[in-house]
């Protein structure tokens, strides 16, 4: 690799002072290196492996598979949704044991949940949601606006922030059974006030559901202490748990037994080897469970959840996430300190919020010439990602990523564009 400069930038200079004073700058060499990857900025996207999961998954063919076989049912994996969920509950989104368990991807248990919230509001017709939010959450909620003949009333949050309490506040009434918001919005990073907007939902009588996809993992999400009602994740992005690794879902415990899922399958009844005649809900977390868990893609994430809780003071001052999410700060204002001073001069904007109280683990970047410059990056090993129509998203997954990789990869984007706008005026 020959992308480092000859002489440090002023960037990687201050870089270098920033891990070397960081606490949790031990971690990044827990994570597998390649060769080939120079700067990996985007964690929020797909979470890099831990080298612990090598064993993990080794362990889990050798003895777990090969040597108990079926057995390993009754001895671990029946129960690994729930404790794996009590795990994240614990560790990564505040949520006591018991409401959150590990099943089928986000996109399905948005699916689930959001049937067993419109069921648990007869009488309502309309579902309140917000135009900025991930393609799948608004296709699901379409899907099941037409199957169930509700209909959604769209919040259309400035782009460059996000869904606000007054927002949900003028758009929430009597009519409304469901308000569905991403916590984190993935576009602009900003962080939606989630004790405040569900407070307002509840005024309304409705149920919130809140998509902390981008948020478990690199911010100190208090589920319990907000109120919250039902949640759903992702385990691939800040969880680390693999291409595909399952998402979980969380139900207050207030609401078990007032929620029913809609997809009743046999290992989300009470005594599933009853085989009995009639389906009976589990009265717990379980009910969200369909079918079989899949136990191989519940393996890496174990070993993220483990290293999170292992960033916290050891004397119970401070927890892991909430060293993670200092840092994640610490990160995000380097970026947009960089963008600010080397960046602006190419007509490069910030999008996502400045104020870091609203502001997540990633910070977008808008310029008219990401697309290209983003593949020209990715063949240097330098690895954002791209959201149209001009979006470069600079993901900063505080235990794997470095204050000196960030500089190398911003130092090349930096390079690029002073290269454009020179091939431009000659
Ligand atoms: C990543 C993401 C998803 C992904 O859903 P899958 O079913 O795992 O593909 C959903 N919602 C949000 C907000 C996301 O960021």
């Amino acid at each position: 690799m020959t992308t480092h400069p000859i002489a440090p930038s002023p960037a990687a200079e201050r870089a270098a002072a920033l891990d070397a004073a960081d606490p949790l700058a031990r971690f990044h060499d827990r994570f597998v290196q390649h060769p080939d990857v120079v700067s990996y900025l985007d964690g929020n996207s797909l979470g890099r492996p831990l080298a612990a999961t090598r064993d993990r998954l080794s362990r889990l063919l050798d003895e777990a598979w090969a040597g108990r076989l079926i057995r390993s049912w009754d001895e671990a994996w029946m129960d690994e949704p729930t404790h794996l969920g009590d795990m994240i509950g614990r560790v990564a989104i505040g949520a006591a044991p018991g409401q959150t368990v590990v099943a089928d991807s986000t996109s399905v248990l948005l699916y689930k949940l959001v049937r067993a919230a419109l069921d648990a509001r007869p009488g309502r017709g309309e579902i309140v949601a917000d135009t900025e939010n991930f393609p799948t959450d608004r296709f699901i909620l379409e899907g099941i606006a037409a199957e169930t003949g509700r209909s959604i009333r769209w919040i259309e949050p400035d782009p460059a922030a996000g869904v606000t309490v007054d927002d949900v506040r003028a758009a929430a009434g009597p009519g409304t059974a469901l308000v569905l918001l991403s916590h984190v919005a993935f576009k602009s990073g900003y962080i939606a006030d989630m004790a405040a907007i569900t407070a307002v939902a509840h005024e309304a009588g409705a149920l919130v559901l809140w998509d902390l996809c981008h948020s478990v993992g690199s911010i100190d999400v208090r589920l319990d202490e907000a109120g919250a009602d039902l949640a759903v994740g992702c385990t691939y992005k800040y969880l680390n748990g693999g291409p595909g690794s399952p998402a979980f879902a969380y139900v207050a415990e207030r609401l078990h037994g007032a929620v029913r899922q809609p997809i009743q399958g046999w290992l989300g009844t009470a005594d599933p080897f009853a085989m009995t005649e009639a389906y009976a809900p589990s009265p717990g977390i379980r009910q969200l469970i369909s079918g079989t868990p899949p136990i191989v893609g519940m393996q890496p994430m174990q070993d993220m959840l483990a290293l999170i809780e292992e960033a916290g003071d050891p004397d119970g001052g401070e927890s892991g996430i909430a060293a993670i999410r200092r840092k994640s700060l610490a990160l995000t204002d380097f970026v947009i300190d960089y963008a600010d001073e080397h960046l602006a001069c190419f007509g490069v904007r910030v999008i996502s919020p400045r104020d870091p109280a609203v502001r997540g683990s990633h910070v977008t970047l808008e310029h008219p010439d990401f697309q290209r410059l983003t593949a020209e990056l990715w063949e240097r090993g330098v690895i954002p990602d791209f959201r149209p129509p001009q979006g470069m998203r600079i993901g900063l997954s505080p235990l794997s990523t470095s204050f000196a990789e960030v500089a190398l990869g911003l130092d090349l984007l930096a390079e690029l564009l002073e290269r454009g706008t020179a091939a431009a005026d000659a």
